[in-house]
C-alpha cells in the first residue's frame, strides 16, 4: 500500500526519511495529520500511539530539525558539518525518548507500545539520536549516497549488493532518468533521419543539375 501524503520510508534511516519529506519544492509535512502519518510510518511511534496532541507547533519543530539534519548530512557528505550545527543536533538528542513496552495483543503477537502519549521534544530526540547513530557509525557513513537524479538532493543508505544503487528510488528518479535517456535517443534518431533526408535531397538536386547540364 502506498504511504499517505506521498510520504517515503525507503531511505534506510529514520533521520533520512525525515529529510525526504521535502525536495523538488514539495512539502510533505504540510500539517499535523501529515506529521502524525510520518511518525507512524517511519516507526518513530508504534501504530497504536495517541497522536491527538500533534499540532502546527510540532510541525514547525520537526521541519526545523529536518533543516538541521539536511545541513549536517550534506555538509558531512561534502566535508565537515559546522560545529554549531553538531551542537544543535546533540542538544536535540538529550531529551528523554518515550519508553516503549512489549505488549501482547489478543491474537498473541507482541507489539511495541508507549506507556503514554509522547511529547514532541521526546520524539525529536528519537530522530536526532538516529542521526547521531548513523553519522558516528563508520559502516552507515560509508553507505551514505546522494541521489544522482536530476535536481534530486535526497540522501539514502546504499545497502545494495555491489553498492550500485544510483537513485533514491528506482520508481521515481530511476524512471525519470530512463525516460529522459529514451527521449534523448529518440531525438538523436529523429535528427539523424532529418540529416539523411537533407543529404538525399541535395544529391537529387546535384543529380538533376548534372543531367540538365548534359542536355
Ligand atoms: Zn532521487
Amino acid at each position: 500500500m502506498a504511504a499517505p501524503f506521498d510520504l517515503r520510508f525507503d531511505c534506510g534511516r529514520i533521520c533520512l526519511d525525515l529529510m525526504a519529506t521535502t525536495g523538488r519544492r514539495a512539502e510533505r509535512l504540510a500539517g499535523p495529520e501529515h506529521l502524525a502519518a510520518w511518525l507512524v510510518g517511519s516507526g518513530v511511534v508504534p501504530g497504536s500511539t495517541q497522536l491527538g496532541a500533534v499540532d502546527r507547533g510540532w510541525v514547525v519543530r520537526f521541519r526545523m530539525l529536518r533543516e538541521l539534519l539536511r545541513r549536517v548530512v550534506h555538509d558531512e557528505l561534502r566535508g565537515r558539518a559546522a560545529e554549531a550545527d553538531l551542537h544543535l543536533l546533540n542538544a536535540a538528542a538529550t531529551a528523554a525518548v518515550p519508553p516503549a513496552r512489549a505488549v501482547r495483543t489478543e491474537d498473541g503477537v507482541l507489539v511495541r507500545a508507549f506507556t503514554g502519549p509522547p511529547d514532541c521534544t521526546g520524539l525529536l530526540a528519537a530522530v536526532a539520536r538516529d542521526a547521531i547513530g548513523m553519522l558516528t557509525d563508520a559502516v552507515a557513513r560509508g553507505q551514505l549516497r546522494q541521489c544522482e537524479g536530476e535536481s534530486c538532493s535526497l540522501v539514502y543508505l546504499d545497502t545494495s549488493r555491489g553498492r550500485r544503487r544510483r537513485w533514491c528510488s528506482s520508481e521515481v528518479c530511476g524512471n525519470r532518468e530512463r525516460v529522459a535517456r529514451h527521449r534523448r535517443r529518440a531525438t538523436r534518431r529523429a535528427d539523424g533521419a532529418v540529416a539523411e533526408a537533407k543529404v538525399q535531397a541535395q544529391a537529387q538536386a546535384v543529380g538533376g543539375a548534372s543531367v540538365a547540364g548534359v542536355r
